[in-house]
């Protein structure tokens, strides 16, 4: 089994009403790697006319993104109790 299909397994309770992730764009154009472009694993970040987006819906809550950050523009929580992830595969 691959890890895309291992992936199409888990379950998604998604919040809503409130993103966990909240990009904050005015820290980011003063980034040169935009690091979360290339380290989420399910490839949730998209950059479009120079801002920086993520499909938070999908995320698997490991946590890259943040520890990446250099300009610490990314307001990251767990998503409220009973939202998120569920894994199914360890
Ligand atoms: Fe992607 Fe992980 Fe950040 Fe979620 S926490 S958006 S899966 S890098």
């Amino acid at each position: 089994m691959t890890l895309t299909d291992k992936l199409a397994l888990d379950k998604f309770e998604v919040d809503e009403g409130e993103p966990h992730i909240i990009i904050d764009n005015a820290k980011c154009v003063t980034c040169h790697s935009k690091s979360c472009l290339h380290v989420c694993p399910a490839g949730l970040y998209s950059e479009q006319n120079g801002e920086i987006t993520v499909e938070w819906a999908g995320c698997l809550e490991c946590g890259t993104c943040k520890a990446v950050c250099g300009k610490k523009a990314l307001d990251w929580q767990y998503p409220r109790g009973g939202f998120g992830i569920i894994y199914r595969q360890g």
